[in-house]
């Protein structure tokens, strides 16, 4: 979709683009399938469903404000600008990601009010890593350094527990932690999956007794 820094387009993927890592059923089983750890799940929106359709446990993540998937999805607001769409009845919107810097917080105060004050949907800050020094406008928030395998211009750990500082009592979260970028360090995703089952199931058994009560209604 050409968002601005995004790992995946700017050739630090942790794998070859042109083959995707599908696992089998015996490699999902037990686990959770995260689909489109890069690209976009409303991209070949068709064949991703029908690849992933078996795994019984998995979650799908776009940047394109559509949520009619077949399990839980994470939604990033704002991949290129700001969109605030309204969360699907089914529940199954897993959280909304945030990309956020130190100086776009009027952006991520605008998604944490929208949906984790307002309509109580999860939300997680993912702060960005930048390869060009240029676009970072804050420089004494960053630090060159390594990230998972690559090396990023990086948001300071000081940096990032004040931006987090600023959340307190929202219930905003962090993708990773000031001290680790790690998933096992965070598993908000872990969570989160879990979590957001219980909406949908809350969801669909709230469907069916409006359904039953409108059939009773004379
Ligand atoms: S588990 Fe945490 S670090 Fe990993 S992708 Fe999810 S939010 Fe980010």
């Amino acid at each position: 979709m050409g968002c601005a820094e995004c790992f995946y387009n700017g050739g630090r993927f942790y794998r070859t683009l042109e083959e995707p890592l599908v696992p089998s059923l015996q490699e999902a089983m037990g686990r959770i399938v995260r689909v489109n750890s890069g690209h976009d799940s409303n991209l070949q929106r068709e064949g991703v469903i029908g690849a992933t359709r078996h795994y019984p446990d998995k979650f799908y993540n776009t940047s394109i404000a559509r949520f009619d998937f077949p399990g839980p999805v994470v939604y990033t607001c704002n991949g290129r600008r700001l969109v605030l769409a309204e969360p699907p009845p089914a529940g199954n919107l897993m959280f909304v990601r945030v990309r956020a810097c130190t100086w776009s917080l009027d952006e991520v105060d605008a998604a944490v009010e929208f949906y984790q004050k307002k309509r109580g949907i999860p939300t997680v800050l993912t702060f960005m890593r930048y390869y060009s020094r240029d676009a970072v406008q804050r420089p004494e928030d960053y630090e060159w350094r390594k990230s998972v395998l690559n090396d990023y211009w990086c948001i300071r750990p000081e940096a990032m527990t004040r931006v987090m500082a600023r959340y307190k009592g929202t219930g905003a979260r962090s993708c990773g932690t000031a001290s680790s970028s790690l998933c096992i360090d965070c598993r908000n995703c872990e969570m989160l999956y879990w979590e957001c089952l219980g909406r949908m199931k809350r969801a669909s058994k709230e469907a069916y007794w409006n359904k039953q009560l409108n059939c009773k209604a004379p």
